[in-house]
């Protein structure tokens, strides 16, 4: 098959009734999981596809590891990390973070190459060459051609040549074990992502309130929209002590393709639910009590409370950067793909993907998932596929895996070279 012809009224109905389906799924997925949480056999743990960890991942449930103690106060733990945990400003654009933000000129370029591409785009799941219509096909209003994605979501392992989803050997030449309605794409490069709307450097704060002696965790969850990965979910908590700051949905600018609901833990009905972010929405909020309870979804589950969402990514990193300023430590997990989806340039950067590298070297990087299970004896909360991932919880994870290697320096600056608490404050005692 090669396009689907329908009218919008046929597409609608069949929007209609794949939502429905879905729902169904849903519905035996939430009987599925309740008798999964009763046994006491493990569940068997899906490999992810990326970086994240999946969402639809069910975990047994064990006792909290002991919180990380540093043996320093908060503001001294942040003198550390800013003397000794930031990735140099000239090193970052080696490892995928955007430096300058990019002139007009580039961004005319990327336009014009746009043009010339007509939308095509090669999928970044399946690797098919498709099309993409922003404004969707006139005929049949479609959003992209071609049928269905078929494709492994799991990695391929380099060594054994095997997908780690299904096991499926590289050279079976096996189309994949997932089908997905749509193809999808991922744009990479700094100019083209510029295009749709620029980057800025994060500006002074006059806001007396935001502390110089605070760092800040933060995370995206991205879904794949006509405009390639976007944000669709922005988290921020305070660091060292985990409080959360932020955390709000995203409205993209272009048409949700697929919400990667599986790693992004977003769902269709979280859009649907959210209630337009507000001042005091957001103070309501605080308190634990939505403004307002949007009318409850029939099979959407009561599980999660709606949702405060950013009208644009714009708003979104508005709201951000009053929480920061140019000095403040961001710190987060391979935050190059973040820092991109929310258009910043920020040169004050503790990544863990690169505080914890891989001893093959780059690209090879841990993943948040296996870096929390090795060095803090976590499993990343992943509640399965009705409470969705938490993205605090993997911002918390970042910030603890810093505060393991600020642990670690002051142990040895107390042994090796002296250094000892007076007054609250680090010295050296010569
Ligand atoms: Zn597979
Ligand atoms: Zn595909």
């Amino acid at each position: 098959m090669e396009f689907k012809r329908m009218t919008v009224n046929q597409w609608v109905k069949e929007r209609k009734d794949a939502k429905e389906t879905a729902r169904r799924a849903r519905l035996g997925a939430a009987a599925a999981t309740s008798t999964t949480a009763a046994s006491t056999k493990a569940p068997t743990v899906a490999k992810p596809a990326n970086s994240k960890t999946p969402a639809n991942v069910a975990t047994i449930p064990k006792a909290p590891p002991p919180p990380i103690v540093t043996g320093l106060p908060p503001d001294q733990e942040v003198v550390l990390l800013q003397t000794h945990f930031i990735t140099p400003a000239d090193k970052l654009s080696n490892h995928g973070y955007v430096p300058t933000i990019p002139t007009d000129a580039d961004i005319k370029k990327a336009r014009d190459a746009e043009e010339v591409s007509k939308g095509w785009e090669q999928c970044e799941r399946c690797t098919r060459r498709f099309q993409v219509f922003p404004g969707r096909r006139e005929k049949d209003g479609a959003l992209t051609s071609g049928d269905t994605c078929q494709y492994h979501p799991g990695r391929l392992n380099h060594v054994t040549q095997v997908f780690g989803c299904c096991s499926a050997s590289a050279s079976d030449g096996s189309p994949g074990c997932e089908t997905a309605s749509s193809h999808v794409f991922k744009a990479n490069d700094a100019k083209r992502l510029a295009s749709l709307w620029n980057f800025v450097k994060t500006p002074a704060n006059p806001d007396p309130n935001v502390p110089v002696d605070r760092a800040v965790c933060f995370d995206c969850e991205m879904a794949y929209t006509v405009y390639g990965v976007e944000v669709v979910r922005l988290t921020a908590t305070s660091w060292p002590s985990g409080d959360l700051l932020l955390d709000i949905l995203v409205r993209p600018h272009g048409t949700v393709i697929d919400f990667n609901s599986r790693f992004s833990g977003v769902f269709p009905e979280d859009f649907a639910m959210s209630i337009p972010y507000t001042p005091e929405a957001a103070e309501a909020a605080k308190k634990n009590k939505p403004a307002a309870v949007p009318e409850k979804e029939e099979g959407k589950p009561a599980s999660r409370p709606p949702m405060l969402m950013a009208s644009s990514p714009k708003e979104a990193r508005d709201l951000f950067h009053k929480l920061i300023r140019p000095e403040t430590v961001l710190i987060g997990h391979a935050l190059e793909n973040d820092l991109k989806a929310m258009r910043m340039v920020h040169a004050r950067i503790s990544d863990t993907a690169l505080l914890y590298p891989h001893p093959k070297g780059l690209p090879i990087r841990y993943s948040l998932r296996v870096l929390a299970k090795e060095h803090l004896d976590r499993v990343v909360q992943a509640g399965g596929p009705l409470a969705g991932h938490d993205s605090a919880e993997d911002a918390r994870v970042a910030g603890d895996l810093v505060r393991l290697k600020i642990k670690n320096k002051w142990d040895d600056l107390r042994r090796r070279q002296n250094w000892k608490l007076v007054d609250g404050v680090m010295v050296r005692d010569v």
